[in-house]
């Protein structure tokens, strides 16, 4: 890559070009890689990146975060910067994949990091010493995929050769290496096809990053952040490690009612379709509902009490917390935010709607009631611990409900969803009112809003409305949308 000549125009065809942008205003702005075409050829002529300069933040606050790097008297560490720097690295290579028509693989990261075109999530783990190695974050180079669809698209086959036979013989030794291409995350299904993962199963990482997570929160400390800094500039820097887990949640939620497939085509012999199997779903399920235990959402108290309200200056921003107990730091939204995206995946629509599909081409396959079963299990009728922990358990019971009682009015689930909520809340509302009376204030307190929801619903399912939930900030890594252009010349 070289500088542009003095005087040259970013436009001038003749240079392909990488954008560096500054851009005010919005600190999580998209980077892009687009092609100006030919379309009597298909000839890409020109490519042309936009790379957001604010693309380093992110990494940066990841870095620090995972780090806790400023120690009393030592000197900054470079990690923060080196692997920042890594990731847009990674990030200027991808944006130039899409220049030469390379689409997003999000399946590759299953296989070593196999192609620049996937959403990369860092790669760290922890040290015997209890510190955090962030040297791998980022991969180097580009991927044995993006290897094979570049031999694809780009082969030079000497003259004479039968070009469609050439094309063939790339195409079926990429298959028999194992290669897989799944260019979007279309419907949340495909286990390995995932946005900012890690790892070759999704489930085992998510249960791996919680282990993480919980690590990097019992040791957050005023590390975090630099001396002089205001200290509730702490709640910028737990952000996301808070969230550490949102992407690989959503990537382990695949498996429960998900689909492996391929794009196959008549005759490649790829494997067309297959159902997880349903121990790996209920393996999922373990995992997600693991991310929603008091302890896993709880902050140390000792944190909690280091971030004060926020001095001027320093306003609350999409990338902090928001909450219900007006300026100062709330630990209960904070947990909404987390436990929110966990109930969501859990109960979404379409993948209730596969869950009563699969169970009921297959009995083996788990099925919608048995999930939601269990979560009730596991939320409202779990033993409701005292304290914060108890507040964080009553979170999520009401998050389950609202969940539940949303799938239920929600007129475009399927029928057979929305029937099966109906019964399931109709079993919670029994057993709610069984437990009532004896129940203790706290969980009375707490059975009587259940109740008084599950009338509301009741009174009128069609305009069944349940309360907003908090803000969730936006994800720590960004992303590129897959955006080629096809100009005309
Ligand atoms: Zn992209």
């Amino acid at each position: 890559m070289k500088e542009l000549p003095e005087g040259a125009d970013p436009m001038d065809i003749r240079y392909n070009v990488v954008n560096w942008v500054d851009r005010a205003g919005n600190p999580r702005a998209f980077s892009y890689g687009s092609s100006y075409i030919d379309p009597r050829t298909g000839e890409i002529i020109k490519g042309v990146v936009t790379l957001g300069s604010d693309r380093h933040r992110q990494d940066y606050l990841l870095a620090e975060g995972l780090l806790q790097p400023y120690k009393p008297g030592q000197p900054v560490p470079t990690a923060m910067a080196t692997m920042a720097l890594a990731r847009v690295r990674q990030l200027s290579a991808h944006e130039i994949g899409h220049t030469l028509g390379l689409y997003h693989n999000f399946t590759s990261s299953t296989k070593d990091r196999g192609s620049v075109m996937d959403y990369p999530f860092p790669r760290f783990s922890l040290k015997a010493d209890g510190t955090v190695d962030v040297s791998q974050a980022y991969a180097t180079g580009i991927g044995s995929w993006d290897k094979r669809a570049i031999l694809w698209g780009y082969q030079d086959f000497p003259k004479g050769t039968d070009e469609a036979a050439g094309l063939e013989k790339i195409m079926k030794e990429t298959l028999a290496q194992g290669h897989i291409f799944i260019p979007d995350i279309g419907g949340y299904v495909h286990p390995t096809a995932n946005q900012w993962d890690e790892g070759t199963n999704a489930v085992t990482q998510l249960n791996t990053l919680m282990n993480v997570r919980r690590h990097v929160l019992d040791n957050f400390s005023t590390n975090a952040i630099p001396a002089g800094a205001p200290m509730a500039t702490l709640e910028e820097v737990l952000v996301p490690m808070y969230l550490l887990h949102r992407y690989q949640v959503e990537a382990a939620a695949k498996s429960l009612g998900g689909l492996y497939f391929t794009h196959a085509v008549k005759g490649d012999g790829q494997v067309i379709t297959r159902m997880v199997a349903p121990a790996e779903q209920w393996r999922a399920f373990d995992a997600l509902m693991a991310t929603v235990t008091p302890t896993a959402l709880a902050l140390p108290e000792a944190l909690i009490k280091q971030i004060p309200p926020r001095p001027s200056g320093f306003p609350s921003s999409m990338e902090t917390f928001s909450g219900h107990t007006g300026p100062t730091f709330d630990p209960i939204a904070a947990a909404e935010t987390a436990a929110a995206l966990t109930i969501a995946s859990v109960l979404n629509p379409e993948r209730a709607a596969r869950l009563v599909e699969y169970h009921a081409r297959d009995a083996q396959q788990p099925g919608f009631l048995p999930v939601v079963d269990k979560m009730l299990a596991q939320t409202w009728k779990a033993p409701l611990p005292a304290g914060y922990k108890g507040e964080l358990q009553v979170l999520v019971n009401n998050l389950t409900l609202k969940s539940l009682l949303q799938l239920a009015a929600a007129p475009d689930a399927a029928e057979s969803v929305r029937g099966e909520s109906l019964l399931e809340v109709a079993g919670l509302k029994q057993w709610m009112t069984a437990h009532l009376a004896a129940a203790p204030p706290r969980h009375k307190a707490s059975l009587l809003f259940g109740l008084a929801q599950i009338r509301k619903f009741e009174d009128d399912p069609n305009k069944f409305v349940p309360n907003p939930g908090v803000d969730t900030p936006p994800g720590p890594p960004s992303a590129c949308p897959a955006w080629i252009s096809w100009a005309t010349t």
